[in-house]
Order: structure tokens, then sequence, then C-alpha cells
């Protein structure tokens, strides 16, 4: 049966935040899978896609329990915002698992990790390009005690490349992803879509990873596909601008580099290149910024090293 719910965080805003979401209980015993999307509120092939699987999913093939949650940054939907919640300007993503004493952003990440995050079996954080952000599907999983099954769940996620991130050098910290490892509960990030756009084949893709993702863990019925031959990578490097300038790429995603190869410029508003922006070593270009218009200390490329 599926069942309509709502989080009801009466501390966030004059009214409370409501965050609504599916949950569906097989008829069978099997695990808990939890899927979350939205917590960044532009990234419209996430939210679409655990949409679109659960409308479509058939309870009776369904054993133990999923909770989707289809947008879980709701304020930050609304107001069509890129990579943060507005009230206070924090990115959900980097501040899990939540303080309940903290700002909105960090009471919401409290929430939602006590609610959602702990005490589930799997957890898939659906993600995208952002709205400034052009993106190669890739899935991420923390090194953890419980990493072999977070990796399981990548590659049965089928997107062609796996990042793996070690705790010492975390590029990301206070993610679902990193806050679930932290706790014994494997987990994924997948991306798969970008720059805001409702992009038909990116949301098949991540459809096809969760029916799959799904069928490997036993929560849905059917056999998973064969495994699949995916590029794994060792941690990345997040190349950045020290000063604000006009943002050039040179590369797309997708792209395989060298050592010392040519990203991207960064100019000045006269058009005067101040820096040229090289792959410190070989590595895949995951994402990179599209937008021009990058401030001090902004994100320009992520390159997956190898
Ligand atoms: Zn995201």
């Amino acid at each position: 049966m599926i069942t309509r719910k709502t989080l009801h965080i009466p501390e966030l805003g004059s009214a409370g935040l409501d965050i609504p979401y599916f949950e569906i209980v097989g008829n069978r015993d099997g695990p808990q899978l939890t899927l979350m999307a939205g917590v960044h509120g532009a990234e419209y092939t996430s939210i679409a896609a655990v949409r679109e699987f659960i409308r479509d999913l058939d309870p009776d093939a369904v054993s133990g329990r999923i909770v989707a949650i289809p947008i879980v940054n709701v304020p930050g939907f609304w107001a069509r915002s890129a990579f943060v919640v507005p009230a206070d300007g924090k990115n959900l993503n980097r501040s899990f698992p939540g303080d309940p004493n903290g700002t909105y952003t960090e009471i919401l990440a409290h929430h939602v990790f006590d609610t959602f995050i702990a005490g589930t079996d799997y957890l898939v954080d659906l993600h995208a390009g952002d709205l400034p952000e052009s993106l190669e599907p890739f899935s991420m999983f923390e090194e953890s005690s419980v990493e072999d099954i977070s990796r399981g769940l990548a590659v049965s996620y089928g997107l062609a490349h796996i990042m793996r991130q070690s705790a010492a050098v975390r590029t990301v910290a206070g993610s679902s992803c990193a806050a679930a490892a932290d706790i014994g509960v494997p987990a994924i990030i997948a991306e798969s879509g970008q720059n805001g756009l409702l992009d038909r084949s990116a949301i098949d893709r991540h459809l096809a990873g969760l029916r799959n993702l799904s069928r490997s863990i036993g929560v849905l019925d059917g056999a998973p596909w064969p495994e699949r031959n995916l590029h794994e990578h060792e941690g990345w490097h997040w190349l950045r601008t020290d000063r604000e300038g006009w943002w050039q790429p040179v590369v797309v995603t997708g792209a395989s580099v060298a050592a010392g190869e040519l990203l991207g410029t960064v100019s000045d508003v006269w058009g005067d290149v101040f820096a040229e922006v090289r792959a410190p070593e070989v590595g895949t270009v995951l994402f990179l910024t599209s937008s021009p218009a990058v401030s001090a200390d902004g994100l320009l490329l992520g390159l997956a090293r190898g």
C-alpha cells in the first residue's frame, strides 16, 4: 500500500515546515530503502525520478518498505534556489547530521536525519548538476565500515562513474551519505541531470538505477541486470578561483584530461586572463560550473582522479 505522509517541523517558519513523503509497505518482510531527492531544490531530474518511481510502483512487488521524499528542501524548491536553503543561505548537503539548536538549515538537517536516515537499511540521495552546473552522471559513496555495501549500491545504480571518498579527505563534509556512513547506514549520492533542465534521458537514467538497485537489495521483485563495467575513481580535486571573475572552461564534462592540461581560464571584467586553470593530475571532469560568473573562492570544476 502506498501512503502519503507529511513530516511537520513546527519550529521552522511561522507555521512550521511540511515535507510530504511516500511510504510503501510490502506484503512480505524485507529491508527498508529510503530515497531522498530535492535536498538541492532545483535539481529537477532527481525530484522527477522519485515522483515517477513511486507513481509507477506496484506495491505488490515490494518486500519490506520504501520511504521516498521527492523534495526535501521544500523552501529551496519554491524559491528556485541553487544549492542552498533560502532562510539562511546554507547548503543542506553540508549540514548533516544537523543540529536541533542551530540555524534553519541545521534544524531541517537534524529532523531529516532523525526521521529518514537513522534507522533505514539503505539510503539513496538523488541529485543532479544544479542551475549553474553541468554534470556527467556519477554515483558517490564514503569510506566507512559499510562501504562494501555502499559500493554495491553504486554499482547496481549503474551510472558510468563511481566516486569513493576517503574519510581523511572528504571533499564534501556534512553530506547525507557521509552522515549515513558515520552511523553505519550504507548510502550513495546519485547524480544525473544538469542546469535545472527536466531532461528525459537524465530522469530515465535515475529511474533505471532506482529499479535495478531496488531489485539488487530485494526490496523490489525482479532480477537485477548483470553487473556492468564502471569507471571507479579514488577521490577528486575540486578546483576553485581565488578571485571573482569570468570563468570560461575549455573542456566538457566526461572529458579525460592529462596532468597539466588546460581546463579553462578566469578573466576580469575587461577580458584580461588572470588565471589558467590546469589539471593537477590525470583525471575525468565530472562536473563544471557552466555559469561564467564566479565569486572569490568559487567552485569551478570537479576532477575525478584517474
Ligand atoms: Zn545536489
